[in-house]
């Protein structure tokens, strides 16, 4: 099989709630940004990275897709993923402005339509190509139920009906100007859903480590499941400083862009739940090499779903570090067999392939230039 082809895509889709905002950003679309390989063999391969719909940034990502990798994968087996991965990373073209962010997107995108090509050649669910054995339970909590720009009425309606919708976890975003605002929220929605729901807060990187330690302490009262990104996505040092004064599990690993980024949090003590994004760290081998890294200091991962679950999903169901998987629904109208759970687990994928077919009228539909 040869790859004679590469087309790329850029998807705008609105959000389930209209807009939504976290700490940091405000987002009223999520981006997809992609490949799409077609083959000698009839087969085609797609992948996508996940962004907040800024057409600008978006477009970089596409253009290092179809400027710099696209001549480097014409006429390559597209089965060869960790050569060819190699070979892309380690571009003369690319590596010295590379190896994090628009590029390493971009390469994601396109490796993950690599396994999406290989699983199909295979004739099997990527999962299964990983060594998934089809009987795992796959927990889903509820990531688009908490955010940061709604009412506390809002939270503790949409956090009640995430429960009656079978979901055993919800997520709140916190890291506001004013913390003990963010302490009320907090209890309000551990008051709506009683104390056997996990409850997860996702500070997206707000704050310090003085006022991270002091909401840190102050969440040990709600039962607090884990305390996401409390911090600059990058201090190891602080993050390592929190784990060891306070009592919530440390949550990260979306922002990171390399297994080396991922592995100081790891070895410093600075994570918990570790939560690799595959949109982000490379794609499905590094996802993995990370879910490996994690599994050896006994860490469990949880996947950010950038992907909106449709990669993250398979690579769950195969690795055993992983029990549970985030949740978010907004481009479930994408895709030819959308990620989706039934009374909170992941429902089991059957196509062959990474999940990641487009179909035709969504590229119509949310198709930007
Ligand atoms: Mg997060």
């Amino acid at each position: 099989m040869q790859i004679t082809r590469l087309e790329t895509f850029i998807l705008h889709v609105p959000v389930t709630n209209q807009q939504i905002a976290d700490s940091t950003h405000h987002v009223t679309h999520w981006g997809a940004v992609g490949a799409i390989l077609r083959t000698d063999s009839g087969l085609t391969g797609y992948g996508h990275t996940g962004t907040h719909g800024h057409l600008a940034s978006d477009r970089l990502i596409r253009d290092c897709i179809s400027g710099t990798f696209a001549p480097l994968l014409v006429g390559e087996d597209p089965r060869d993923v960790g050569r060819l991965w190699r070979k892309l990373y380690h571009a003369p073209s690319i590596r010295w402005v590379g190896r994090a962010g628009i590029t390493q997107m971009a390469l994601s995108a396109i490796e993950i339509a690599l396994w999406d090509l290989k699983a199909k050649a295979a004739d099997m669910p990527l999962w299964k190509l990983l060594g998934g054995d089809g009987g795992k339970r796959l927990e889903a909590y509820n990531t688009d139920g908490g955010w940061l720009n709604w009412s506390r009425r809002r939270l503790i309606d949409c956090a009640r009906a995430s429960v009656d919708e079978g979901f055993r976890g919800v997520k709140l975003k916190i890291g506001s100007d004013h913390p003990r605002d963010d302490l009320d929220r907090v209890a309000a929605v551990r008051e709506a859903v009683g104390p056997s729901v996990k409850l997860m807060v996702d500070a997206n990187g707000r704050w310090d480590l003085p006022t991270a330690t002091r909401v840190g302490r102050w969440l040990e009262e709600y039962d607090v499941y884990w305390f996401e990104e409390p911090m600059w996505f990058d201090d190891v040092g602080s993050h390592a400083a929190l784990a060891r004064s306070i009592q919530t599990p440390i949550a990260l690993g979306e922002q990171q862009y390399s297994l080396d980024a991922l592995r100081g949090f790891v070895e410093a003590g600075g994570v918990h739940y570790v939560q690799p994004d595959p949109t982000r760290i490379g794609g499905v081998g590094p996802w993995i090499q990370a879910a490996d890294l994690a599994l050896a200091y006994r860490l469990p991962v949880v996947g950010h779903a950038g992907d909106m679950m449709q990669v993250n999903q398979h690579l769950s169901l195969a690795h055993p570090a992983c029990e549970m998987l985030e949740y978010i629904p907004w481009l479930r109208p994408c895709f030819e067999e959308p990620a989706t759970h039934e009374g909170g687990f992941m429902r089991l994928p059957q196509m062959p392939g990474a999940s990641t077919t487009l179909r035709t009228d969504a590229i119509e539909k949310f198709a930007v230039c």
